[in-house]
């Protein structure tokens, strides 16, 4: 797909996937959304997708749908005091790393290792590990191997398994976005991961909710279909609202 060709998501699609993606997996959910993105591609085709490359697609339809600015929020691990940050879909689309499924060579404590950045497949297999050393453990048997094609042995969460996570992070910035913050109530500093899948589902299953009051009010006041309701743009429906509200 062509740079500046992002997908927007109408009102009828985004209730339609809406419909289809409640009560499933996140990972699912933005699987539903990159196959609007890229009907012509098989579901297996896009869980080979690594994550990197899952979320800037999704970063790009949630830029084209709902705009640049993300206003993200998080709560103090120490006082609990929440706390408001703003992020730009541009600004982190900059970090990304398209074009990383295939393994490649890395040297760390002096081997070489094949790396590729983690997959849909790899997340979903993570997702089912009982906590996060052994999701942590499960990803890097799957995208790390040692550079004589042999499977990694030994222990993966001492020195060097940490080493090596840290390699293939850098090899997929997109996988996992770590956002500075510090609590303006305590002057904690940490770092939150911020999920764009997930983050930008909330988003529409809000939205969703919205549309289909308005196709409720429109419906009961002027007599419209649905289907009229959801196809007419943002601006106009809304001015509809509020006139049948006044
Ligand atoms: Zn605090």
């Amino acid at each position: 797909m062509m740079p500046g060709m992002a997908v927007s998501l109408s009102a009828e699609a985004m209730i339609d996937i809406w419909e289809q993606g409640t009560g499933r997996h996140p990972i699912d959910q933005a699987l539903l959304l990159l196959r609007r993105v890229c009907p012509d591609q098989s579901l297996d085709a896009l869980c080979d997708w690594t994550v990197g490359e899952r979320d800037m697609r999704l970063l790009e339809m949630r830029r084209a749908t709902f705009g640049d600015r993300i206003d993200g929020y998080a709560e103090c691990p120490v006082c609990g005091v929440g706390l408001d940050f703003e992020l730009s879909c541009e600004e982190l689309l900059a970090s990304a790393v398209p074009d990383n499924a295939t393994w490649r060579t890395i040297e760390q404590a002096g081997c070489a290792w094949d790396v590729r950045g983690p997959n849909s497949r790899d997340l979903a297999l993570a997702a089912a590990a009982p906590d996060l050393e052994q999701a942590r453990r499960v990803i890097l048997s799957r995208c790390v191997r040692e550079g004589t094609g042999a499977s990694p042995s030994g222990h993966w969460m001492d020195e060097l398994g940490r080493a090596l996570a840290a390699r293939l992070s850098e090899l997929d910035p997109l996988a996992e976005i770590l956002i500075d913050v510090e609590c303006e109530s305590c002057a904690h500093r940490w770092q939150t991961v911020f999920d764009i899948a997930t983050f930008f589902w909330n988003e529409i299953h809000a939205r969703s909710r919205r549309l289909l009051q308005e196709v409720d009010l429109l419906a009961r006041t002027y007599g419209w279909t649905e289907g009229e309701i959801l196809r007419m743009k943002d601006q106009r429906r809304s001015l509809y609202v509020e006139m049948a509200l006044s």
